[in-house]
């Protein structure tokens, strides 16, 4: 692509000549995927309503834009005023309400020798992470990824790897002792607006014998989207990978897609256009203890954080293989093994006391839009280029 992320608005996807030289293919996958509308709005603004907001008084117009990914019904509701709008919420760490005062005796966490339960196998630990038995299961497997620190902020690429390492170990003795258990989900929620309810850096792994709905749902929009036009059988997991191969493509034609990593360990990411909640950024790899995923996973989230301001985040990981994972890395059966994919997203600012999910995203499906993704790709071009 000739423009750099800078440089666009995700108003471009209605301007197909912003990326027509984009690969056809790319281009095909973008517009089987992704459904683009534009919506006018029109308001009638009064002298007193223009003075204590600013701007004219009279008819105005605005647009919005909506963002649908079809096959796992995604959309985002864009409004060209509010995305046009700098960055508000970099903040200097003073709304970081620690209820221990900076860990130690008063953590759970920190004294997680005493104070954390134990897995029926024990735990898993490395030089920087330990896990824990969740003392109030949502699941019958679920366990903590503790940090051996306290800040939930502060993490190096080593720790993030030793925490997706630990990860990839106890869902190996989790699988080990319930077999009928195959469906995996790591969940990293940052500070209490993420949901967690300690403030000490951790992660949480289940382990489950039905699947998550999430991933039901995205099963079947990807077999109707990998079987439109054939009535030959696909495979479930193939299918997957496909929508997964699909939607990067989709995404390197509008010019969001990035890849990195190695010869033979690369991962690829993407701002979404339809992003889930603020500056969603998805990164697709091979598999957990890939030294490409950890590197990339670590350096979207210190973007998001030490660039963008970001304080509290959710990430989803999913697609862990289990057993003999590592079986799956055979060329053939890796073409049609379904990817590790995580999700991340930004959930505002801490300072503010308005939720981020309301009647739209619960009942209606949608959700708005707030940065433009090209300004977070635009960041994450700048982060990597500061790293060389
Ligand atoms: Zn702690």
């Amino acid at each position: 692509m000739s423009s750099l992320a800078s440089e666009r608005s995700i108003f471009d996807l209605m301007d197909s000549s912003r990326y027509s030289e984009a690969d056809p293919k790319d281009l095909e996958c973008f517009s089987k995927i992704f459904k683009v509308r534009e919506h006018p709005g029109t308001l009638v603004v009064s002298e007193e309503l223009a003075e204590k907001y600013g701007g004219l008084a009279g008819e105005r117009r605005q647009r919005v834009l909506s963002v649908t990914n079809v096959v796992i019904t995604q959309q985002t509701l864009f409004n060209e005023e509010r995305t046009k709008k700098p960055q508000t919420f970099f903040d200097t760490g003073v709304g970081l309400d620690d209820p221990t005062s900076g860990g130690g005796a008063a953590c759970d966490f920190c004294q997680w020798e005493t104070l954390t339960a134990e897995d029926e196998w024990g735990r898993v630990e490395t030089a920087n992470v330990v896990t824990a038995s969740n003392l109030f299961k949502a699941h019958g497997l679920h366990g903590c990824l503790l940090f051996k620190h306290h800040d939930p902020l502060q993490f190096t690429s080593e720790q993030v790897s030793q925490l997706l390492s630990a990860a990839d170990e106890w869902l190996q003795q989790a699988h080990a002792v319930r077999p009928d258990a195959q469906h995996p989900l790591l969940l990293w929620n940052c500070l209490p607006r993420a949901g967690a309810s300690q403030f000490h850096g951790h992660a949480q792994i289940m382990l489950s014998s039905v699947d998550f709905p999430e991933f039901e749902r995205l099963r079947h929009g990807a077999l109707e989207y990998a079987s439109s036009g054939s009535k030959s059988h696909v495979d479930p997991e193939a299918a997957v990978a496909q929508y997964y191969r699909d939607v990067a493509r989709a995404h390197r034609a509008v010019g969001l897609l990035r890849e990195f990593g190695t010869e033979g360990d690369k991962v690829q990411c993407y701002a979404n256009m339809s992003p889930l909640k603020d500056m969603e950024v998805v990164l697709i790899g091979r598999h957990l203890t890939s030294s490409a995923f950890a590197t990339a996973l670590h350096n979207i989230l210190r973007c998001l954080i030490d660039d963008r301001g970001v304080r509290t985040f959710n990430v989803g990981i999913s697609g862990m293989a289990l057993g003999s994972g590592q079986a799956r890395e055979g060329s053939q059966a890796a073409q049609i093994a379904a990817p590790v994919v995580a999700r991340i997203v930004s959930r505002g600012s801490l300072k503010s006391r308005a939720s981020d999910f309301g009647a739209l995203e619960l009942f209606g499906g949608s959700s708005i839009g707030h940065s433009d993704p090209y300004r977070v790709m635009a960041s994450l071009d700048d982060f990597m280029g500061k790293k060389g």
